[in-house]
């Protein structure tokens, strides 16, 4: 048998070995873990943390599943690995579920990551506007703040500002917009799309770039990593209006929104629009095993079929669609489906964000609380006249606080410019109500020290 060694040491290993990718970003909340069921995850100490930042990996249904343990192993003695290029049983079912659950005729391609899901959207895109004779639509609008990926072509359209100096030359062809922000510069209350200053730049944009550069645009229905950007209702339906009127796909990139975050099965659902291309990871499997896809309107990928022959889209990846991973995504949704957890996420979510809007209003820093479903961000401010941005010892400290009591969340936003200043809570979908009270007490008093 394995030993494991306790924190201390693994700790001093892990400092040795492993290079993390944002180890300056979390700095003495690192763990190492070694367990989890539930909600909670245990160290090898045996120390339990409630786990109010799993959303973000999207472990919505839980940790320590058995069925779905089960499930991969079922598919690894039946069959462990059979290509795309051909097919096999559990992707073409999970592909028919998919299509299901999107409420529209959509085509799946499978791939291993968010980033991968993203880059295939791009390379759609664009060959669909070349298939049809279009040779100039490359460009791909992106927002300010969003965050789409590592490899070079999601990392161009990720609009934080970090990602410039340190890698460029990036992927060519992909221009930032400036984002919804109902806290800092629009009305959440505006009901016509057209009168949203986000949606107007947007159309501003792809007229002065000249329509038919433009291939897409890509967006989260929430901007998530970059702070929790809860648009104004009507916003999407803004966006996708200006890219009809402009040729451009709408991409919408469901890897933290989609499964169940924001209390529907996919965020768009929330805002009445159907995009043409999804792309969807992590909650796919509740992360449980590396899975995403990319679905594609049918019209799309009909062009793709010429009256001749099919055109080759040259994307060929060895693990995407693996059957293991397609087995256990099956069973992960059969999981939220019959638990309710769809609509579970959107009524304890509405119950969270009005406790804590209650709970934090007269709080001095506090600026804004906002959310769907169980994803919610608390923006901290040094001022509320004036908006300033909390500095991020202060914002790390509440973060510290908690973890010394036993619960983890989240920092989100942006690492330059000091807008490093939202806490955000995502839990697993099905989260103890009482561990949920146990969450919000815990963040209540540790924002009590900071102020
Ligand atoms: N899109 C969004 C919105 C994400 O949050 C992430 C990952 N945090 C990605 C894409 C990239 O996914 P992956 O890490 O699986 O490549």
């Amino acid at each position: 048998m394995v030993r494991i060694e306790n924190q201390e040491a693994l700790l001093s290993k892990d400092e040795k070995y492993v290079w993390h990718s944002m180890k300056p970003y979390s700095p003495s909340n690192t763990m190492v873990a070694s367990k989890a069921e539930g909600s909670w995850v245990t160290d090898s100490d045996g120390n339990r943390y409630l786990d109010a930042m799993a959303g973000l990996w999207c472990v919505n249904v839980g940790y320590g599943r058995k069925e779905l343990a089960e499930a991969a192993y079922e598919q690894l003695k039946e069959m462990a690995y059979y290509p795309l290029t051909q097919s096999h049983v559990k992707a073409v079912q999970l592909a028919e579920k998919l299509n299901e659950m999107l409420e529209d005729d959509y085509v799946i391609f499978f791939s291993n990551s968010g980033s991968e899901a993203n880059e295939v959207a791009f390379k759609i895109a664009r060959q669909y506007h070349q298939q049809r004779g279009d040779h100039h639509r490359y460009k791909v609008v992106a927002r300010y703040r969003g965050y789409h990926g590592s490899s070079m072509g999601a990392l161009a359209a990720t609009g934080q500002a970090e990602r410039k100096f340190k890698y460029e030359p990036l992927a060519p062809g992909f221009i930032h917009v400036t984002p919804p922000d109902v806290y800092r510069d629009e009305d959440e209350l505006v009901t016509n799309p057209q009168e949203l200053k986000s949606v107007k730049e947007v159309d501003r944009v792809m007229t002065w770039e000249q329509s038919e550069t433009i291939a897409a645009l890509i967006m989260e229905p929430i901007i998530t990593g970059g702070g929790i950007l809860v648009p104004n209702d009507h916003y999407m339906k803004g966006v996708k209006a200006v890219c009809e009127k402009h040729g451009a796909l709408l991409i919408v990139d469901e890897v933290i929104c989609g499964f169940g975050r924001t209390g529907k099965p996919f965020g768009f659902m929330n805002y009445g629009v159907k995009p043409d291309i999804i792309t969807m990871a992590k909650g796919i499997t509740s992360a449980y095993l590396p899975l995403s896809a990319t679905a594609v309107r049918r019209e799309i990928y009909e062009a793709f079929n010429s009256s001749e022959q099919y055109e080759f889209f040259r994307h060929i990846n060895t693990f995407g669609g693996n059957p293991a991973a397609c087995a256990l995504a099956l069973k992960n949704i059969e999981i939220m489906e019959n638990e309710n957890l769809f609509e579970r996420s959107r009524e304890l979510g509405e119950k969270l964000l009005k406790t804590l809007k209650n709970r934090l209003q007269n709080h001095p820093n506090v600026g804004h609380v906002r959310g769907k479903g169980l994803l919610v961000g608390i923006e901290l401010v040094s001022d509320k006249k004036t908006k300033d941005p909390l500095d991020v010892a202060k914002v790390n400290q509440v973060i510290s606080t908690c973890k010394q009591n036993k619960v983890i969340i989240g920092k989100n936003g942006l690492t330059v410019a000091g807008y490093n200043n939202v806490l955000t809570l995502s839990p697993p979908l099905n989260i103890e109500e009482i561990d949920l009270d146990y969450v919000v007490e815990t963040l209540v008093n540790a924002l009590e020290e900071i102020k």
